[in-house]
């Protein structure tokens, strides 16, 4: 069964600060039927786009992409936040829509040369983190042919920047917030 995902994602006004409207997506994981359909649909868009690896985005992108790449029998690689991955590591600076600057990390061997990546995280939001994502693993010499994501704040351009850095890679949402 599938469910219309938006009626589970939390709006919460002026959190972390003032002005954000945070999407809250704890609904979805406290109601199994629920979380298998989210599931079920990111399965759907990685499937599609003939994958050989899954890569996840600290934090909430890690619980979405681990049983995708279970189901599929695909390589899980981890985007994480600085300081969380022991050496080797490359590493790409970028800022988020709320908090600053900040850092992430992925193993430098983690994706080989010519390999398609898929990028799973929850939310698209200004798109910053997304595209230091794909620097990360364009720098390591994959081709990210894909982003997952299950929401999706329109009203910041998020997908105008990712496609600003490679206009040919694919951008799946399942709720938009106009
Ligand atoms: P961005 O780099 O601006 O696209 O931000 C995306 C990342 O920040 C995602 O990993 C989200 O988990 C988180 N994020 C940004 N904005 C929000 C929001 N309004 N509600 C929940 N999470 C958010």
């Amino acid at each position: 069964m599938s469910y219309d995902l938006k009626n589970w994602v939390r709006e919460v006004a002026d959190y972390p600060e003032s002005g954000i409207s945070f999407k809250d997506l704890t609904p979805i994981l406290a109601h199994p039927p629920v979380f298998r359909s989210a599931v079920d649909w990111y399965v759907q868009c990685v499937e599609k786009s003939d994958a050989d690896v899954i890569a996840a985005i600290d934090a909430r992108g890690f619980i979405f992409a681990s049983p995708v790449a279970y189901k599929l029998g695909l390589p899980l690689v981890l985007i994480r936040k600085t300081g969380k991955l022991p050496p080797e590591v490359v590493r790409v600076q970028y800022s988020l829509e709320y908090g600053g600057d900040t850092g992430m990390e992925m193993r430098d061997d983690a994706v080989s040369p010519g390999q398609k990546v898929v990028i799973v995280d929850d939310l698209l939001a200004t798109g910053g983190t997304g595209a230091a994502a794909m620097q990360l693993i364009e720098r390591l010499g994959g081709v990210v042919i894909a982003h997952v994501f299950l929401i999706e704040l329109a009203y910041l351009s998020g997908r105008e920047h990712l496609q600003s850095q490679d206009p040919t890679c694919i951008i799946h949402s399942n709720v938009v917030y106009e």
